[in-house]
């Protein structure tokens, strides 16, 4: 029995005794992140490919943090969920990218559109998408100033409570975007059961677009799909000038990535967007 238990424990390696500890200190960090100041929300813009020109923006969230610098989302958007800290922080992204879209809308493109991504764990929380419509009305913006980007993943358990809730926000004119979109278990099904606007094909498809590739088939099939059922699509990660031309040319909607532009903080999307870009 003496051995067993020492077995057990050799698993526990320094190593791993590290990565665990760094991690603690990181979702304790997490938890004064919001009421420190170091949460930044940051704008991308997302191009009308038939003009160039920007009408929507996606809201990314940034982490500043005091020893470590910017830690990136892909790293601390996980923890936040496991510890549920994201729903104070989503509705904090909400409230943010909604006192920011009022003020452009106002000032410089009354048609401006922010999407924000919405956590299924903040999804899931009972009112939560009261929580931002309030925010909406609060700010006295109308529902088609915002874009609620949520994953495939959500719509799969189809329950009525999933449609109730998009609804919803589909009733006051909030549009839905489908993130991420062919990276999930792809069952088309739910497309049609449930009101969606606007499918984003995940950067990875994008990546390797090239003529005759079978990245460039499927980006095409997922475009005739989406049209076919009126939905809009959005190109993720678009960073050449190839790139972008191939997905015209495939009749796509919408572009998002570092050749238009990378996230910036809001004072430099002001820029962006009073310079008519
Ligand atoms: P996402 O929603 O798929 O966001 C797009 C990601 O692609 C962003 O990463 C963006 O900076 C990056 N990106 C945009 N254009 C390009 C490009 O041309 N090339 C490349 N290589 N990357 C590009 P980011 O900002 O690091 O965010 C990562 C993920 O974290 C997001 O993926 C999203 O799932 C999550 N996230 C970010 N902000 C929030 C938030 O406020 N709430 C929630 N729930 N999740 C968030
Ligand atoms: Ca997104
Ligand atoms: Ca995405
Ligand atoms: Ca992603």
């Amino acid at each position: 029995a003496k051995n067993e238990g020492r077995n057990r424990f050799s698993y526990f390696t320094p190593a791993l005794q590290e990565q665990v500890q760094k991690r603690i200190r990181l979702i304790n960090d997490l938890r004064g992140a919001l009421a420190g100041g170091q949460m930044r929300v940051y704008f991308q813009a997302i191009v009308d490919l038939s003009n160039g020109q920007i009408y929507k923006a996606e809201a990314l969230l940034r982490w500043l943090h005091p020893l470590r610098g910017m830690v990136s989302p892909a790293e601390f958007i996980p923890l936040a969920e496991e510890t549920r800290l994201i729903i104070e922080i989503g509705d904090w992204v909400f409230n943010e990218s909604a006192a920011w879209v009022k003020r452009w809308r106002t000032h410089f493109m009354a048609h401006l559109q922010v999407s924000v991504n919405q956590s299924p764990v903040q999804f899931a929380k009972n009112n939560s998408n009261d929580q931002w419509l309030a925010y909406l009305h609060d700010q006295g913006l109308p529902g088609e100033a915002i874009v609620i980007e949520i994953t495939e993943s959500l719509l799969l358990d189809s329950d009525a409570e999933v449609k109730a809730s998009l609804l919803k926000f589909r009733g006051q004119g909030v549009q839905i975007a489908i993130d991420d979109f062919g990276t999930g278990y792809s069952s088309l099904s739910y497309l049609k059961k449930f009101s969606i606007d606007y499918l984003k094909i995940d950067q990875s498809f994008i990546r390797n677009l090239a003529p005759g590739s079978s990245d460039m088939a499927l980006t095409e099939a997922i475009i005739v799909m989406a049209h076919k059922l009126g939905l809009k699509v959005i190109a993720e990660g678009v960073e050449t000038i190839e790139q972008r031309d191939l997905l015209i040319g495939a009749g796509c909607d919408f572009a998002q990535g570092y050749l238009f532009s990378k996230p910036v903080p809001p004072e430099e999307f002001e820029l962006l967007i009073q310079a008519g870009l």
